[in-house]
């Protein structure tokens, strides 16, 4: 019997397919857009840390050619000039496809002075030979019954997870309701190390999955790329739209013999302010016996016996259209009376 050789073919039969958003194709629906959003994103900053890179560029998709530091670069670069063209400013992890150790991310992201951290990336399943799984999800750090949990991060999440996922015309995924995630499903108790050591509200987006025969086919292309750049925007742009509350500190009335001390905060929303969302604590410990103001805006704090050293105080607050506050942490130092 003859030896009969099957030769598989290595390239992709798969039909690419795409839809450039509104905006690409109606130069007024994208001035319209460009317009509304300038007026948020004016001295904003976004650090964007395009994933992977130099030494490692593991992830190469189904054929070998959609590398996955590569595109992460390309959406990235796309990403920068959206968001200059209505008057931010952005600062990048990397330029090149060099090497950026994960913890050096972060930190660069904390020097920055920005406002967002955007991570950028491309999925792989676990098991190599699966061809077929594609979503887009997007991640945030920790989970909301924990206390390092910052609400405002899947706020962000949750904007970008929207458009971006739409403007790819992808799923979320079915491990969650909207497709975003606490990065604690992938490392639980962890989280993803780019997200827990970032200090400013910090995101991870995973496009699509360079190793779905589908996808792979679309995420070589430019286009497609800008086209994945585009609904990340969109979505900062909804998401500053909808404003994000302000928490200051106003004064500290008195810690008197007794150290019992009053403190008082102003949170301001332009959209206006779900009162039932603020939450304070003191020392990591939720703590009620405060009273808001809802007419001058004003949280007073009133702390019965305060310890001697140093405490922490946390607020917690959303606007009626449910974006949080910037994470906010006010330290005070209770001296011990000796010392006065
Ligand atoms: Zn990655």
């Amino acid at each position: 019997m003859p030896f009969i050789i099957l030769i598989v073919g290595c390239s992709s039969s798969v039909k690419t397919f795409y839809e450039l958003p509104v905006e690409f194709r109606s130069p007024e629906k994208r001035i319209e857009l460009l317009k509304i959003s300038s007026t948020y994103f004016k001295g904003k900053k976004f650090f964007l840390d395009p994933g992977h890179g130099g030494k490692d560029r593991n992830n190469i998709g189904y054929l070998g050619n959609a590398v996955e530091a590569d595109i992460n670069l390309n959406v990235a670069f796309a990403l920068r000039m959206f968001i200059m063209e209505v008057g931010g400013m952005v600062e990048m992890s990397r330029e090149k496809d060099t090497t950026v150790e994960l913890k050096d991310r972060s930190a660069m992201a904390n020097k920055s002075g920005a406002d967002f951290f955007i991570s950028i990336h491309h999925n792989a399943p676990n098991e190599k030979m699966d061809i077929w799984t594609n979503y887009t999800s997007t991640y945030y750090h920790a989970k909301d019954s924990d206390y390092e949990f910052e609400p405002c991060q899947r706020d962000l999440a949750k904007y970008i997870q929207r458009d971006l996922a739409y403007a790819m015309r992808n799923s979320g995924g079915l491990g969650s309701f909207d497709g975003t995630y606490s990065d604690y499903k992938v490392y639980p108790r962890e989280g993803f190390s780019v997200l827990r050591l970032t200090k400013i509200p910090a995101v991870l987006v995973e496009c699509g999955f360079t190793t779905s025969e589908f996808e792979s086919a679309r995420l070589v292309i430019d286009e497609f790329n800008r086209v994945e750049a585009w609904g990340i925007f969109r979505g900062i742009c909804r998401y500053l739209i909808n404003g994000i509350p302000e928490i200051r500190f106003i004064k500290t009335d008195t810690i008197d013999s007794n150290n019992n001390l009053n403190i008082s905060f102003g949170i301001k929303d332009s959209a206006g302010l779900d009162v039932n969302s603020i939450k304070v604590f003191v020392d990591s410990v939720y703590y009620n016996s405060y009273n808001f103001n809802p007419k001058d805006k004003i949280l007073s704090l009133y702390y019965p016996a305060f310890n001697y050293g140093a405490h922490i105080i946390r607020i917690i607050a959303a606007n009626i259209k449910g974006n949080y506050a910037f994470p906010f942490y006010y330290n005070i130092f209770v001296e011990n009376k000796t010392d006065r």
